[in-house]
Order: C-alpha cells, then sequence, then structure tokens
C-alpha cells in the first residue's frame, strides 16, 4: 500500500498559500498502481449487490466509473451547478468563506437503490456530507462512502453516516 501512498504527490500551497495538496493524478497516470487502486477497492464491494456508483466532480468520476465498471453497477453523476441537462436535486452547503451547490438528475438513483458513493479525497467532510444527503432524499440506500485517501486529521469522518466510510490509503 505504501507504493500508492507514495505515488501520490504533494504540492504545497495549492489552492491556496498554506495548503498541501494532495495531487492524485500522478497515480492515475501510472497504469500499474491505477488498477491496483480500482482492483483494491472494488473487491471490497463483489457480492454486495451494488447497483449504482454515486460519483462526485471531477477526481471521483475517474475513480467511481472504474468501480462501477468492475462491479458492473451503473454511475449516477453528482455536478456542480449547471452541467446537468434533465431535472435536478440541488444542494448548497458551507465552505470555510462562502458556500458551493451540487447538483444530481432527480431521476439517478431509484428508491431502494443499493449504491456506493465515491471520491478521490475525504478531508473536512463536508462535500460528502452533502452527497449523503442528496442520495438519501433521493431515497438510495448508502452501502458506503469510498474514497482514495483519507486526511485523517481533519476529521472528515465524523461527519459522515458511522461505520460507512472506508478509505484505502489515509495520511
Ligand atoms: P472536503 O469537502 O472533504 O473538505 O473536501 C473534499 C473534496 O475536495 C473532494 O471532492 C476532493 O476532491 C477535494 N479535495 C480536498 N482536498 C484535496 C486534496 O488535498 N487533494 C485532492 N485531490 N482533492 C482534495
Amino acid at each position: 500500500m505504501n507504493e500508492l501512498k507514495d505515488i501520490i504527490r504533494d504540492v504545497p500551497d495549492f489552492p491556496k498559500k498554506g495548503i498541501i495538496f494532495k495531487d492524485i493524478t500522478t497515480l492515475l497516470a501510472d497504469a500499474p498502481s491505477f488498477q491496483r487502486m480500482v482492483d483494491l477497492i472494488a473487491h471490497r464491494y463483489v457480492g454486495k449487490k451494488i447497483s449504482k456508483v454515486v460519483v462526485v466532480e471531477a477526481r471521483g468520476f475517474v475513480i467511481g466509473a472504474a468501480l462501477a465498471y468492475k462491479l458492473g453497477a451503473g454511475v449516477a453523476l453528482v455536478r456542480k451547478p449547471g452541467k446537468l441537462p434533465s431535472e435536478t436535486f440541488s444542494k448548497t452547503y458551507q465552505l470555510e468563506y462562502g458556500s458551493d451547490t451540487l447538483e444530481i438528475h432527480t431521476d439517478a438513483i431509484t428508491k431502494g437503490e443499493r449504491v456506493i458513493i465515491a471520491d478521490d479525497i475525504l478531508a473536512t467532510g463536508g462535500t460528502m456530507a452533502t452527497v449523503v444527503e442528496m442520495v438519501e432524499a433521493l431515497g438510495g440506500e448508502i452501502v458506503e462512502c469510498c474514497f482514495l485517501a483519507e486526511l485523517e486529521f481533519l476529521g472528515g469522518r465524523k461527519r459522515l453516516p458511522e461505520g460507512k466510510v472506508y478509505s484505502l490509503l489515509t495520511f
């Protein structure tokens, strides 16, 4: 697992001064690492009757779509405002400075459907907590929220449903 951790690049002062950004593009670009990551995460959900993977724009799309393919599941997109063409359900959430909004098609998930939600990094948990509320509002049954990596020191997992958070790597 250490090889996967080591291939993620630290970028200091991005997107603003004082933040060390975990740049996962270096992992995505390395074929054996990408394959290993997808295989390891997907393995956890084999046989769990997952019918949809909810993916969070934008890096979550890459990981989540590969997971869905492996699991024989469909994909439901969570996007930034104004990107989805049909009827959407929106949720606005607070950031440190200001707010952000996410959208999902109202018919992207059917009531009672067993889903996992995939994103690249769990930081403060604000993004995933919002997606959890959206999926619940549409009636989806959340099996787990899964991440490539979790920034443990930020405590984001506390904002998510207990026992339903999985991250392949921790920093
Ligand atoms: P949170 O809402 O948990 O604070 O932030 C998580 C969201 O911001 C995720 O969608 C993730 O893609 C992005 N994010 C926050 N910090 C990082 C980081 O260090 N690296 C990457 N790749 N994404 C991050």
